[in-house]
C-alpha cells in the first residue's frame, strides 16, 4: 500500500458541531489512540462495513507524543488503514495521549460528537486494562453516552442515548479474557492484517522480525479466538447489559 494525497474518508479534527448533517452511523468505536479500533475489531468492522453498515471510528487521541513515528505520519497511516477497512466516517478527537482523563470538558466533547453523529451502537475498550488512557477512555464513553441525552444544555445537536455499549479487547494486561461473543472474521483477517501493518511506525519499524512477530502474535490471537467458534480467525467481544437476540437460529 501506499500513501494517496486525497483519502476517501479524511480524518475529521473540527470541533463536533461542524461535522453537519450526516446519517446516523450503525455504530461508533472509540479509540484511545488511532490504531486500538484495528487491532480490537479491525475484521468486524472490514465484515459489516462489507455488509452495507454505516460504521465511524472517533480516534481520541492523536497517538502524541509516541516513542515512534510523528503526528503526520501516523495520519496518513490512519488514512491507509480506514482504506484497507471501508468506514463511513473517521474523526480525531484531538486530546492529548498520555494524559486522557474523564473530566467534565471531555465528557461534554464526546457526548457531543455522540449527538451529531447519533449512532446506534457505541464500541468502547475493554474496561479493565493496564494503559490509563485505556481505562480513562471506556470511563469516558459510559459518562458521555449518559451526556448525550440531557436536555437544558448547550452541547450541539438534539439530545441522543445510544441504545447500546459493546466492548472490544485491545488490552495490554496480559487476561485470559472470557468474551461474551466472538465474530467470524475468517474472510476478513488479511484486512485487518493490512490495517495494522498500516501502522508501520508502530508495529513494522523497528519491531523484531524474527517469528513470532507482533504480526504472528496478532494472528495466533485471532486464530484462538476462532478456533473456539470453529472458525479460521476471530474476533472477541464483551457487553456488561444482556445480549438481545431474535431468535435461537441467530446462534450457531
Ligand atoms: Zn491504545
Amino acid at each position: 500500500m501506499t500513501f494517496s494525497d486525497k483519502p476517501d474518508v479524511p480524518v475529521f479534527t473540527g470541533p463536533p458541531e461542524e461535522i453537519g448533517e450526516i446519517e446516523p452511523l450503525d455504530f461508533l468505536v472509540i479509540a484511545p489512540h488511532p490504531d486500538d479500533a484495528e487491532l480490537g475489531m479491525g475484521g468486524t468492522i472490514a465484515k459489516m462495513h462489507d455488509e452495507g453498515w454505516r460504521i465511524g471510528v472517533l480516534d481520541l487521541t492523536t497517538g502524541e507524543p509516541t516513542p515512534h513515528g510523528s503526528e503526520t505520519i501516523r495520519r496518513q497511516e490512519t488514512d491507509l488503514a480506514t482504506a484497507a477497512l471501508g468506514l463511513t466516517w473517521r474523526g480525531n478527537a484531538g486530546l492529548i495521549n498520555r494524559s486522557l482523563e474523564p473530566t467534565l470538558e471531555a465528557r461534554k466533547l464526546l457526548a457531543s460528537y455522540f449527538r451529531m453523529l447519533r449512532p446506534r451502537w457505541l464500541f468502547a475498550p475493554y474496561w479493565s486494562d493496564a494503559h490509563p488512557d485505556h481505562v480513562a477512555a471506556t470511563q469516558l464513553i459510559e459518562a458521555a453516552r449518559f451526556w448525550s441525552k440531557l436536555s437544558k444544555t448547550d452541547m450541539p445537536g438534539e439530545r441522543y442515548h445510544p441504545e447500546r455499549i459493546y466492548y472490544y479487547f485491545c488490552i495490554h494486561l496480559r487476561l485470559a479474557v472470557q468474551p461474551d461473543w466472538i465474530v467470524d472474521i475468517s474472510d476478513q483477517w488479511s484486512r485487518k492484517k493490512s490495517s495494522i501493518e498500516a501502522y508501520a511506525s508502530q508495529f513494522v519499524a523497528g519491531r523484531p522480525t524474527e517469528p513470532p512477530t507482533l504480526i504472528d502474535r496478532l494472528r495466533d490471537d485471532a486464530a484462538y479466538w476462532g478456533r473456539l467458534i470453529d472458525r479460521h480467525y476471530g474476533e472477541p467481544f464483551a457487553t456488561k447489559e444482556p445480549l438481545a437476540i431474535r431468535s435461537l437460529r441467530d446462534l450457531f
